[in-house]
């Protein structure tokens, strides 16, 4: 054999190709190569041993065995409790699919985002909230079954329980165990208060699954309550110059949180009409949130100059949001952890950015990834490449890689869509 054996990336792990090869780091991730860089010092590799990087199927991405630092041994031989599929995550042995994004039988909804909740399925099993949620915004006739926070159902042999992931009103991490193994699929998630929605609980298990939209050093969010008092001096100051306030965030979720952090006492709070029924399900759920108005051309003279609008950034630039324009203007705030990189403070015709994140930010992630116990862990939804290898090199753990139909990091635009 000698040198006929095969190379590491000949085997082909996803890993197994040098961190510091520029051509397989997407373009926006090369800036933090750099002093942000926990592998700024691994050397780059030889050139003339550089192999084309062909991403195979998700399930061959998966069921591979990636090499282990030394000393330590694998501890969850395959074949693994969910698997990749078109569909999305499958549990052969239970019978469902988490967060499918195609419709199937029966689906395990970690929230009701839409990369993570699909109309359609057949059945539903998710939180209250997410199940309430999930009718305003797909189909008022929908039905599932709720799984209380911490009861545990058996799902074919495997028995699932639900626990608060922080994210978004009811969004749930999920636990599955099957005989003596314990997997967990985080779904979106945060650590930090928010009193918006349920808090974080931290899941011990086996194997974890878990999300990485923001998996990069550089992005560690400062407390939220500073944000949202900046937020609010921006909308005073904007108020007393005849300025309308409008704060562009995603409407389930992310302009729910706006809203509880907003003071009603400088003026008016407007909502979109895509806000109007999440904003319902959160009052019902007894969060506490200020009086808002719809903000329609009825009320376009109130809210004209002195009031806030939050709202989509779909609506950007629509005359709809023309008709609020104040005696001084109109001024617009783009709410998203996208906003801590500078260059995206001023994103497109935006006035200012604020940086505030229903995702974890790097220490989040690592926190729960190290607080879980799991040997295991697949990483999902965003800088994937980045965490998988850190958690391999750094932490020591077994990870991987876990595909998804959303690829890579999103950019604003996909925040609009997913939450960012
Ligand atoms: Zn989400």
């Amino acid at each position: 054999m000698g040198s006929q054996s095969p190379r590491p990336n000949e085997i082909g792990h996803p890993f197994s190709e040098p961190f510091a090869r520029k051509d397989i780091i997407p373009r926006r991730e090369r800036r933090f190569h750099g002093e942000f860089s926990p592998f700024a010092r691994i050397p780059p590799a030889n050139p003339s041993e550089r192999p084309e990087i062909q991403l195979d199927p998700p399930e061959l991405i998966w069921n591979r065995r990636p090499p282990l630092p030394t000393g330590l041994a694998s501890v969850m031989p395959p074949p693994n409790l969910l698997q990749p599929t078109p569909e999305g995550l499958w549990c052969e042995a239970g019978g469902f699919h988490v967060d499918p994004w195609k419709p199937v039988a029966t689906a395990v909804v970690t929230h009701a985002h839409a990369d993570h909740a699909t109309p359609g399925c057949g059945r539903y099993l998710a939180s209250r909230n997410t199940l309430e949620v999930m009718k305003v915004r797909f189909d008022r006739k929908l039905t599932g079954e709720v799984v209380d926070w911490g009861t545990t159902r058996e799902l074919g042999a495997c028995r699932i329980s639900l626990h608060p992931a922080g994210h978004v009103l009811g969004s749930a991490q999920i636990r599955i165990e099957h005989h003596d193994e314990t997997w967990c699929v985080t779904g979106d998630y945060k650590c930090e208060p928010d009193p918006s929605c349920e808090p974080f609980e931290h899941v011990n298990c086996d194997t974890l699954l878990t999300e990485s939209t923001f998996g990069l050093p550089v992005y560690r969010w400062e407390d939220p309550r500073g944000v949202l008092s900046s937020m609010n001096d921006w909308w005073r100051f904007n108020s007393e110059q005849g300025r309308t306030t409008v704060f562009l965030a995603y409407a389930f979720g992310k302009a729910q949180r706006i809203l509880a952090g907003l003071d009603p006492t400088i003026g008016p709070i407007g909502i979109h009409g895509a806000l109007v029924g999440p904003t319902e399900v959160y009052r019902s759920a007894g969060v506490l949130l200020p009086e808002t108005i719809r903000a329609d051309r009825t009320t376009a003279t109130e809210l004209s100059g002195g009031g806030v609008i939050v709202c989509p950034p779909s609506a950007t630039g629509t005359p709809w949001m023309r008709r609020f324009k104040g005696p001084g203007g109109m001024r617009l705030g783009y709410v998203s952890g996208w906003m801590q990189v500078r260059g995206r403070r001023r994103w497109q015709s935006v006035d200012r950015g604020f940086a505030l994140s229903d995702h974890a930010d790097w220490n989040g992630l690592l926190e729960t990834i190290r607080t879980s116990g799991a040997r295991r862990i697949g990483v999902t939804h965003g800088s994937t490449r980045v965490l998988a290898r850190y958690l391999r090199e750094v932490e020591g753990l077994d990870s991987f890689e876990v595909p998804t139909r959303f690829v890579g990091e999103p950019a604003p635009s996909h925040a609009e869509a997913v939450g960012g």
